[in-house]
């Protein structure tokens, strides 16, 4: 029989947007002889729509405030709706209700892929969820999805586990309405200008800004905290970035390393997604003392989260002193065949097809280690 794969994509995030380009290659790329995909969208507001009909639904952009008279559903007429629209008998309608979703799940799929980027999607919301359902699930678990989305907690463990990093102040948004004045004392003695703030909790450049003065920071905080209760503000680091893909549950191994040449600014929004925006250079040309440290701080980073399946670890190669410091670490990379994450592995000898069977393969191992 052949595997039945749910790939979840959309979701209530920033970057929505970017999960369904990452999820349209997986599905593109799901093997049919060896898999059944079964297409889940979750729309914008957080509606679930399964089965064939899945994709135009999110297309189509529903309404944000339709009442869901399905929200009452028994568990055996969603089972039903399930049912049905795995065999696309009925057209699809906006169903949420995650009191009954998960036991379908079980009975529907064997393993999700939930291409999800930043909220409730890389950051052990659903991940959470598919552990209460008892299904196996691509990627980490609930304590590393979580802990890598949240960059103050990210940055926090990464002190304690020694691994080198800008210089950074968190604070939320009640402290900042608070205290405003004080926060940005602190900024300017500790980091100066210019520094980077960002939304403590998303990914894909959004939300974040470079300020060179008070003036810009103070507008940055304000675009920040649209985002997010929390928000990070780091020294800005003058350097070469270089990204690192791994692989692997309790043994991960590393790609090579990819550079990335923005040809903004910085690694925006817009560097990330319009053609040309940014230059990816595979295999960086890095010296071996730096291939060295860049892989074993990506192999720690790794660790120190208690991540499974993939990561992309991002870097700061520093210009002048030459210092290697982690930037962050993002447990569902962006994933299309043009991303970063897939092409590191391609270069490495894994083409994209083989890279969504292992991870598969990793997903399966990790759920049987655990139940
Ligand atoms: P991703 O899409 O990789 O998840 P993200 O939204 O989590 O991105 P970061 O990777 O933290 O955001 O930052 C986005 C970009 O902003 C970086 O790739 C880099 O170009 C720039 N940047 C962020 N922090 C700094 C810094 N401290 N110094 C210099 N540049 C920075
Ligand atoms: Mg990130
Ligand atoms: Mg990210
Ligand atoms: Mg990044």
């Amino acid at each position: 029989r052949k595997l039945r794969i749910g790939v979840i994509f959309g979701g209530k995030s920033g970057e929505h947007e970017v999960s369904l380009q990452s999820a349209r290659s997986v599905m593109d790329a799901l093997d049919p002889l060896h898999y059944t995909t079964i297409p889940i969208g979750i729309s914008k507001d957080g509606r679930w729509h399964v089965g064939k009909g899945a994709w135009k639904a999110l297309e189509a952009k529903q309404p944000a405030a339709l009442p869901s008279k399905s929200a009452e559903s028994t568990p055996s007429s969603a089972k039903r709706f399930i049912n049905s629209q795995i065999q696309g008998l009925s057209p699809v309608e906006a169903k949420r209700s995650p009191d009954w979703l998960p036991p379908a799940l079980v009975n529907e799929v064997d393993v999700v892929f939930p291409v999800l980027h930043g909220t409730f999607g890389e950051d052990g919301t659903i991940q959470g969820l598919l552990e209460m359902a008892g299904v196996p699930y691509v990627g980490a678990g609930v304590l590393a999805s979580a802990l890598g989305m949240d960059k103050v907690a990210m940055k926090q463990l990464f002190s304690a586990v020694g691994i080198p990093q800008a210089r950074w102040v968190g604070f939320t948004r009640a402290s900042w309405s608070q205290d405003e004045g004080r926060i940005v004392r602190e900024i300017e003695e500790q980091l100066g200008y210019p520094c980077f703030v960002k939304p403590a909790n998303l990914g894909s450049s959004v939300g974040i800004s470079k300020a060179r003065n008070q003036r810009e920071l103070i507008e940055a905080v304000r675009l920040a905290l649209s985002y997010d209760r929390r928000v990070i503000v780091e020294e800005a680091i003058d350097a070469r970035e270089i990204e690192i893909g791994v692989l692997g549950n309790d043994a991960p191994i590393a790609s090579v390393a990819g550079e990335i040449v923005p040809k903004h600014e910085f690694y925006d929004y817009e560097a990330k997604y319009k053609d040309g925006g940014a230059e990816l250079r595979i295999p960086a040309d890095l010296s071996p003392e730096e291939r060295k440290a860049v892989e074993s701080y990506a192999i720690r980073a790794f660790q120190a989260i208690d991540c499974a399946g993939l990561a992309r670890v991002d870097f700061f190669l520093e210009r002048g002193t030459g210092r290697v410091l982690v930037n962050e670490i993002n447990t569902m990379p962006g994933f299309t065949r043009f991303s970063m994450y897939p092409k590191l592995w391609e270069a490495s000898g894994l083409a994209y097809d083989k890279l969504l069977d292992r991870l598969i393969e990793l997903a399966l191992e990790r759920h049987a280690e655990r139940s």
